[in-house]
């Protein structure tokens, strides 16, 4: 992984509590609203931020993330992607399904994997709950030609989950998101991600060794670097957006 230090040109920001509120509610409205009978879920190609090689599935940011009291109002979805009346209807398309219909969304993600080499779950969005990482896993064994991606701050359904089983498949890539502030616990010594703001504050979780985001998973994705490679207990360091 190359170096890299603060550039000093962080672009993050955070809204008021009411403004995230009622961005996420529109979407959750559209959500609830849904009829599901002939959908199907969307996958996002092209992402400023996975790359063309690295399609991905999202959820709704903040009703779908059950650890975002401290993220929520610096959120990047919020900001950047729910303003967006396409965006947010491919959000409530793919959380009425996972809610809704659970099989049909991981059959139809198990489709789309046969057909990829890389994948990431959640620009936007988190791990529902243990039924949902126990699909994810099921999707990743099935497939084990794709390399999956996944940033999580649901890290008690994570540790839970390595309890029993020990370890995910090693094409499925779990890093436990960090955050300014957070008592997370990382007891199966998996890779952390945390941002870093202006004043060089991280997450309590970064131990080990960092790795810089470079801002474009497939970029990575091709040389096999950042999240793709990262060691237990490793840490991808990017600046907070
Ligand atoms: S380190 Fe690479 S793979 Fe990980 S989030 Fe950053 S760009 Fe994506």
């Amino acid at each position: 992984m190359s170096k890299k230090t603060l550039t000093g040109k962080h672009q993050y920001a955070e809204f008021k509590n009411e403004t995230v509120a009622d961005r996420v509610k529109k979407c959750v409205d559209l959500r609830d609203s849904t009829d599901i009978t002939d959908k199907h879920i969307k996958l996002s190609y092209g992402n400023r931020k996975t790359g063309s090689l690295v399609p991905s599935v999202s959820l709704i940011p903040v009703a779908d993330c059950g650890h975002c009291a401290m993220c929520a109002r610096g959120c990047y979805a919020v900001r950047a992607i729910l303003c967006y009346p396409e965006s947010r209807e491919a959000l409530a398309n793919n959380s009425a399904i996972a809610h809704k219909d659970r099989k049909r969304f991981f059959v139809e993600v198990d489709a789309a994997l046969k057909f990829l080499r890389f994948f990431r779950f959640f620009v936007s969005g988190d791990i529902l709950d243990r039924d949902f990482l126990d699909g994810m896993v099921r999707v990743a064994e099935n497939n084990p030609h794709c390399q999956i991606l996944a940033f999580s701050k649901e890290h008690e359904i994570i540790n839970g989950y390595l309890d029993e089983h020990g370890c995910f498949p090693s094409n499925l890539h779990i890093i436990l998101s960090g955050w300014r502030g957070d008592t997370n616990v990382n007891r199966h010594n998996l890779p952390v991600s945390s941002p870093v703001w202006k004043d060089g504050s991280q997450s309590c979780m970064v131990t080990g060794k960092a790795h810089w985001c470079q801002g474009n998973c497939t970029e990575c994705a091709k040389i096999n670097e950042g999240c793709w490679a990262a060691g237990p207990g490793d840490t991808i360091l990017f600046e907070a957006h």
